[in-house]
């Protein structure tokens, strides 16, 4: 079996990236005649139970998988394709910043790819902070080059520019430095705005 291919769709908040995969995704269930399974973190609770869903309402079906022990996903595959009786051709990831980059979650992907399964992974790439985000931008380790590699912004919402950061609102007001990273909300606590734009009350100072 020969290693899967992988592509990240990767980008701030408000980019459709959920819209994305779930195109990829329908592409390749229609007209592509792949099986593909997908999956999110069981954290990621604004989309409902057991499902994905874009910008504009649209879900998709997926199972839920443990932030902590992301290696479940080799057993689900065993056991989902024990039900259908054949092999899943690809294997979905949303919201895949909600893994920590100390969880397992990029050996697992990398497990995949070995056993052959395609892998499309779709994350946030930096958190309200400005920092890198959970494990999204580690998994840039599998892109090849840039075709492997999406990145989607939408516009400030300040300035109209690029906006390639989350601010997180709280009560109308920036959110603190040392507010939680994990926040689950949708426009009611966030919007984006660009590196000029974005404000970080209590961010440290840098040393020099
Ligand atoms: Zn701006």
């Amino acid at each position: 079996m020969p290693r899967g291919e992988f592509k990240l769709i990767v980008g701030n908040m408000f980019g459709n990236k959920t819209g994305r995969l779930m195109l990829e995704v329908d592409t390749l269930r229609e007209f592509g005649r792949k099986r593909v399974l997908i999956f999110k973190p069981e954290i990621d609770t604004r989309s409902g139970k057991s499902k994905i869903q874009d910008y504009h309402g649209k879900t998709m079906d997926a199972l839920e998988l443990s932030i902590r022990d992301p290696w479940q996903a080799l057993k689900i595959v065993r056991e989902k394709e024990s039900e259908i009786g054949t092999r899943f051709h690809i294997i979905a990831f949303d919201e895949v910043q909600f893994f920590p980059a100390d969880s397992p979650f990029y050996l697992v992907v990398d497990e995949l790819l070995a056993r052959g399964y395609d892998v499309i992974a779709a994350g946030l790439a930096l958190d309200f902070k400005r920092e890198p985000f959970g494990s999204t931008l580690l998994l840039f380790a599998f892109c090849k080059g840039v075709q492997d590699c999406l990145w989607l912004n939408p516009l400030c919402a300040k300035c109209g520019k690029p906006a390639a950061l989350p601010q997180r609102i709280i009560n109308g007001k920036p959110a603190p430095y040392d507010s939680p990273q994990v926040q689950v909300g949708g426009k009611e606590s966030y919007e984006p705005r660009c590196y000029e734009c974005h404000e970080l009350p209590g961010r440290p100072a840098p040393p020099w």
